[in-house]
């Protein structure tokens, strides 16, 4: 079985506990915040096993290499600590059942991996993809599963991941192309701290689009709009890449304004977590987020995560910003669109 590399050391010494002080959904100091990182270390009893909200946020936060979303997660299924129903759990756990009705195209060293997200089949079109398309996968199969450590479950993760893995192993590819950062952070992120041997180079589509852009520079014309950038709580396990976005605006003639909740202070769509733990918790989070865009003049929303545009886009127009997929943006920005 799989377990945690997690250095309680690290924690021991460490001087700013960041992972739970800059979380954006309990109050604790510094030395509150070792207390109770300690306690969970240790398996005792933590409020923190019960409040926190599962934004993934301090994965970010810590900047030692820990793990302590991972391991809050690893906590609170030893523990029985369920953050949703077990109805809930159980169907969303089903969603991601490998079925066998995978889709793969003309398999190269080099693919795109769609993992179990329809809309990125629409959305991955034109110039920006000629290179790699038809080389392609898609389906359970090739799903991360980490959309489960929302559900205090890392027990399915570590039955799944290891037979996704072997999926993309069986088709000999050195290079994955994750269309879905939480199937990046899979790879780059939630693999090796658990010491699964991830056997080709995740590549994550930021940095793809990025390239490819920069290759077709001259067909670039600026679009003079001004953005704001909603980003999804499963880039808290990429947030290296996390860059690319303001490189990426700034390549098409975008403004990313300057908001409050962006970066490190980035509110989710609040789509899952409205699911788990009440509509109350997903509205506020929302129209904070929305009223923040607003107020910024932000014309654009740009998102990342297709579930978060689905949550989002029809209130962000109401509000009068037009919702956008980073794709599109970039397609616009040559003329596709
Ligand atoms: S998880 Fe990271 S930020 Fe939190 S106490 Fe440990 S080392 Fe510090
Ligand atoms: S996942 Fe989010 S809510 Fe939970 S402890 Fe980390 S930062 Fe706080």
């Amino acid at each position: 079985m799989y377990t945690l590399e997690f250095d309680e050391n690290l924690c021991k010494t460490c001087p700013t506990c960041d992972c739970l002080v800059k979380c954006q959904y309990m109050d604790l100091s510094v030395d509150e915040a070792k207390e109770e990182m300690i306690k969970i270390i240790n398996g005792d009893d933590s409020f923190v096993l019960q409040d926190c909200v599962t934004c993934y946020g301090c994965e970010e936060y810590c900047k030692r290499g820990n793990h302590p979303f991972y391991l809050i997660t690893e906590r609170r299924e030893e523990k029985g600590i369920l953050t949703a129903p077990r109805a809930i759990t159980k169907q969303w756990i089903n969603i991601g059942e490998p079925r066998g009705k995978f889709k793969t195209g003309d398999i190269k060293k080099k693919i795109l991996s769609f993992g179990f997200m329809p809309e990125l089949l629409e959305l991955t079109q034109g110039r920006l993809f000629d290179d790699l398309m038809p080389s392609y996968v898609f389906g359970q199969e090739f799903f991360c599963n980490v959309v489960y450590i929302h559900f205090a479950n890392t027990s399915i993760i570590k039955e799944r991941l290891p037979m996704v893995i072997d999926n993309f192993r069986k088709l000999d590819v050195e290079e994955v192309v994750c269309m879905h950062d939480e199937c990046y952070g899979s790879f780059a992120s939630l693999a090796p701290a658990y010491g699964m041997e991830v056997p080709f180079k995740p590549i994550h589509y930021f940095e793809y689009l990025y390239n490819r852009l920069r290759e077709l520079g001259d067909e670039i014309g600026p679009l003079n709009i001004k953005v704001a950038y909603q980003r999804p709580c499963s880039s808290r396990l990429s947030s290296e890449k996390h860059h690319f976005v303001a490189d990426i605006m700034q390549l098409v003639g975008a403004e990313l304004v300057e908001r409050r909740y962006q970066n490190e202070n980035a509110l989710c769509c609040g789509d899952v977590l409205g699911m788990i733990y009440g509509y109350d918790l997903r509205n506020d989070i929302q129209k904070r987020n929305i009223d923040d865009m607003v107020e910024h003049g932000a014309g654009y929303c740009v998102f990342n995560c297709p579930a978060c545009q689905n949550a989002l886009a029809a209130k962000v127009t109401k509000r009068g910003i037009r919702p956008i997929h980073i794709i599109d943006l970039c397609r616009m920005a040559i003329g596709e669109k």
